[in-house]
């Protein structure tokens, strides 16, 4: 691929914009597109080029670079539909295609495959590191694909991040990806559930920290992302739990692990727990929140369950009838349980 390439920029949403801008600065030819007419004002507003439609973007793009929702989003793009050609077809044969979306492993091989059988190249780079990142270009970037390929993006993508991994064949930039986000969704549960034991032993806060940062509890949603306010001072919970990377983030995250640990068989209760406890966390107003305020809900629930422990049960020690149970008592004339 040549120096400073054109690329075709699909996708601007709040990671797509600065990581466009970022590569508009250091000099690559590039023509946005996003579909949502707000999105593509505000790219221009910001000094991106944009083109009036993905196939318009395409016209001298040696790289197709999308940056979508999610993988129905991405296939659906290559493919085409009533709509129009898809993005493959209207392609000179030979266009690298570099999907950053965070998106299915199986549905990011399937992009490959179909890329492909297109006559084109294909690598998945799906990136940690958030908004900020994006905008200072210091995101991570996980890649998949033939070394030759990953080497041929590997300029454009260190524009836009500062560490760059090539983790294997087509797909891996993805398993790595997920691989890494189910420990850190198990991990912040665990670090999250400690502090709430902690402060009902009687521990402070920085008492646990100091221990665990220096034992064998040791892990980034600890000593980073710290989740109790004080120990860390840069964690979100000392802004009132502002992302970040916000608990919806994580939700689909880990929903993407637990499709590959499904599709691949293995056995992995907490990451399937952990999926469960963050969908209703974000379902339950905690989506727009960084992932680390699972500590408050943690919290809330163990408040609720005190006092429900401290409540008197229901005919506890009163001779009251138990419900569905006409003529009998919740407690022996002992108060030992049945
Ligand atoms: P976003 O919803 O803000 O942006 C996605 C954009 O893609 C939207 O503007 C949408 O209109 C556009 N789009 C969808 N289909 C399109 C099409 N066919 N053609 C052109 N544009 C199309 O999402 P985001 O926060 O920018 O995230 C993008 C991806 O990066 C996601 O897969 C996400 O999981 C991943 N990611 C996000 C973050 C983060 O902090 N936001 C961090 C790491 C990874």
């Amino acid at each position: 691929m040549p120096d400073k390439s054109g690329v075709a920029f699909l996708g601007l949403g709040h990671m797509g914009r600065p990581m466009a801008l970022n590569l508009v600065r250091a000099g690559y030819r590039v023509a946005g597109f996003d579909v949502v007419p707000e999105a593509l004002q505000s790219a221009r507003a910001q000094g991106i080029p944009v083109a009036g439609s993905a196939v318009e973007a395409l016209a001298g793009a040696d790289v197709v670079l999308t940056m979508f929702p999610s993988g129905r989003h991405v296939l659906d793009a290559y493919v085409g539909g009533a709509d129009g050609p898809g993005l493959l077809a209207a392609a000179p044969a030979g266009t690298m295609f570099l999907d950053c979306s965070t998106i299915n492993v199986d549905e990011a091989r399937d992009a490959a495959r179909l890329a492909i059988e297109a006559g084109h190249r294909s690598v998945d780079a799906p990136v940690s590191g958030g908004v900020v990142g994006a905008e200072a270009g210091t995101l991570t970037f996980m890649a998949g694909g033939d070394g030759a390929d990953f080497e041929a993006v590997r300029p454009l993508l260190e524009v836009m991040g500062k560490r760059v991994v090539h983790c294997g064949g087509h797909g891996a930039g993805q398993a790595a990806k997920i691989c890494n986000n189910l420990i850190l969704g198990v991990s912040m549960i665990a670090v999250s559930e400690a502090f709430v034991l902690g402060e009902k032993l009687g521990l402070t806060h920085q008492a646990l920290f100091d221990v665990a940062s220096a034992a064998s509890g040791q892990c980034w949603a600890l000593t980073t992302n710290c989740p109790v306010p004080g120990p860390v001072p840069t964690s979100p919970a000392n802004r009132d739990y502002q992302p970040g990377f916000a608990a919806a983030l994580m939700a689909k995250d880990l929903n993407l692990a637990v499709n590959a640990l499904d599709s691949t068989g293995v056995a992995g209760q907490m990451g399937a727990l952990a999926a469960r406890i963050y969908d209703r966390f974000a379902a339950e107003g905690g989506a727009g929140r960084d992932f680390s305020a699972i500590i408050t809900d943690i919290r809330d629930a163990s408040g609720q369950h005190a006092a429900r422990q401290q409540e008197p049960a229901v005919g506890e020690n009163t001779g009251t009838e138990m419900p569905g149970r006409p003529g009998t008592t919740t407690a022996h004339d002992d108060g030992s349980p049945e």
